[in-house]
């Protein structure tokens, strides 16, 4: 295949694997990351470390307008990431509009740089209640965004039906289980690797993960 894709990579766990498993299936990869202030930088500093390591290209758009629009936990100093399991409606990591402002900006880009292709790690399975996580705002996207800009767009979604666990056995897959074991950071606390073990991302990570290696071992 000579087809070139762009992934919406943030340097945790799942853009991760989407990366992994975009240079298995394109010629050409590159990444896009947003700088929506983030409490850790270092989200942002991990994923050009990894997209340095794969030798992809790595562009850094500057979306601080989304703080200003939608406080939540992610961004902003005084407001905590709810323990799991405390949620009521939305989670407060929740940031409305950010998956569709991201894949908005990344088809302006790809569509400058003749990409058709654009990778997300979004997953409907363990979507934590995401409205922008699900398999029907994706595939609506992908035809507004054809509209829009009268280009064919090909939105593709690897994890959108795995579990976290199936996301782990499908980095095992790609050869990339350590890399993303140890490199990713996927924590609302933004601790490397394994994290805090307490936000509810760290939760779900790690649920799956014993999840995964139990089944390997039976
Ligand atoms: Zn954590």
């Amino acid at each position: 295949m000579k087809d070139t894709a762009i992934v919406v990579f943030s340097g945790g766990q799942d853009s991760t694997t989407c990366l992994y498993w975009a240079l298995k299936n394109f010629a050409v990869v590159e990444t896009i990351s947003f700088d929506y202030g983030q409490k850790h930088k270092i989200e942002l500093e991990q994923a050009s470390t990894i997209a340095g390591q794969l030798k992809v290209k790595h562009t850094i758009l500057d979306l601080g307008l989304l703080n200003q629009l939608a406080p939540n936990a992610l961004t902003r100093d005084n407001i905590d990431v709810e323990k799991y399991g405390e949620k009521r409606d939305l989670p407060n990591t929740f940031v409305d509009g950010r998956n569709m402002l991201f894949l908005t900006f990344t088809a302006v880009l790809a569509k400058q740089r003749g990409i058709r292709h654009i990778v997300t790690g979004v997953s409907q399975t363990d979507f934590s209640g995401y409205p922008d996580c699900r398999n029907v705002f994706i595939k609506s996207l992908n035809v507004t965004l054809d509209l829009a800009m009268d280009y064919q767009f090909e939105i593709h979604t690897p994890l959108m039906w795995l579990s976290k666990a199936q996301t782990w056995e499908l980095a095992d897959q790609l050869g990339c289980f350590e890399e993303i074991l140890h490199n990713t950071v996927t924590c609302y606390n933004g601790i490397i690797g394994a994290g805090c073990g307490e936000c509810p991302a760290c939760v779900l990570r790690a649920r799956g993960l014993e999840e995964y290696l139990q089944s390997r071992t039976t």
